[in-house]
């Protein structure tokens, strides 16, 4: 049997792990605080364990780790760093300052197999989900190499965090734990292209979990041709689960759109938004699209605002996002992709 990947496991697994090895359950409590807390690297540093205790743990589990291959800051202050796990494999994860606070933005899979077609994350497909470790190893080299602790999280790096469903669901118990990193239930954001039977298993956890909805486009048709995930789960269906969401949680629903200038911008777009989102507690953060994996997809920030000022006056709740990080193509899978076919 392979070793177990201790770092993945959150408090109440780490608890059943350590009773099967036949240890008493509060010694948990220690293992959960040298690793979440003190960051330790090895069991060996553990020194409030028994060094035959400490020999047990070695040979039924391992500490993964993470190691920085590029670390790039824009002028804006934004720190976008490739990390690369074990087995060579690499993501982005990226750091953005905010008045209040640091945010750190992680991946959540390597590649990505949804296929948006404005997206470059899922140019080469997905290579494999990321564990719960690895996604906590992005927050916690982040936090060390900034010398900053992360105030929020979002799940918007490269990959679908809903198709690696269960990771990214430990991922979550173990960066909340009070005893642990113990980051506010209500600081995560996590985004989805709409996998809508995992939004409705979120929304039975009743998380205090802020989810954004990639929409990009407001009618099937439209919709269908730029994010095949669409041909799965209709624009009513997604919707159908937002509100089962907003229903089971009361967390306001953040919905993504990338204008794209003459594909998705015109009045008619707007009023098909308007058709959607009425009588939601909902918010458009809108971003002119990054040409980065098709250049026929372009806007600009004043296209941007022209569509943004076509759903304010509709009174729906709308605002461009910051495109923090421009210079360092902090945007959506760039620099893995760029580096992946440096490669090759
Ligand atoms: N898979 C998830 C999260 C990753 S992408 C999702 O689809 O939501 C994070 C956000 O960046 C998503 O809203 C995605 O649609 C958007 N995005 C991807 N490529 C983009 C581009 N070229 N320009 C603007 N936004 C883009």
């Amino acid at each position: 049997m392979g070793k177990i990947d201790i770092l993945s496991l959150t408090a109440d697994k780490l608890s059943e792990f350590v009773q099967s090895i036949g240890e008493p359950k509060f010694r948990s409590t220690q293992i959960f605080d040298w690793l979440h807390n003190k960051r330790v690297k090895s069991f060996d540093e553990m020194t409030n364990l028994s060094k035959a205790l400490r020999v047990k743990l070695d040979e039924a589990a391992f500490i993964p780790s993470i190691s920085v291959m590029k670390r790039q800051k824009s002028s804006d202050g934004t720190v976008k760093f490739l990390y690369a796990f074990a087995d060579g494999n690499c993501i982005e994860t990226v750091a953005m300052f905010y008045k209040h606070g640091m945010s750190v933005c992680v991946s959540s899979q390597v590649g990505c197999r949804m296929g948006c077609r404005f997206c470059a994350s899922t140019q080469n497909g997905l290579v494999r989900n990321l564990s719960a470790s690895e996604i906590l190893l992005e927050v916690y080299e982040t936090e060390r190499q900034i010398g900053e602790r992360a105030d929020s999280l979002v799940l918007m790096g490269i990959g679908e965090p809903l198709d690696n469903y269960c990771n990214v669901c430990d991922f979550y118990d173990i960066i909340t734990d009070s005893r642990g990193y113990a980051l506010s239930r209500r600081s995560v954001s996590l985004s989805t292209c709409g996998l809508c039977d995992r939004i409705d298993e979120l929304a039975e956890l009743k998380l205090p979990l802020t989810l954004s909805i990639s929409l990009h486009a407001a009618t099937d048709e439209k919709r269908s041709e730029i994010m095949p995930i669409n041909k799965r789960y209709s624009i009513e269906r997604l919707m159908d689960s937002c509100k089962k969401y907003f229903a089971e949680t009361g967390r306001r629903i953040s919905f993504e759109y990338a204008v794209i200038s003459g594909v998705n911008d015109s009045q008619q777009d707007a009023d098909e938004i308007y058709g959607l989102l009425k009588g939601m507690t909902a918010h458009v953060n809108l971003i002119p699209v990054n040409p980065a994996a098709n250049r026929n997809f372009t806007a600009t920030r004043e296209q941007a605002q022209s569509f943004c000022d076509k759903l304010t006056a509709k009174g729906i709740n709308a605002t461009i996002r910051r495109t923090l990080g421009n210079d360092i193509s902090a945007a959506c899978g760039q620099l893995r992709r760029d580096t992946v076919s440096e490669k090759q």
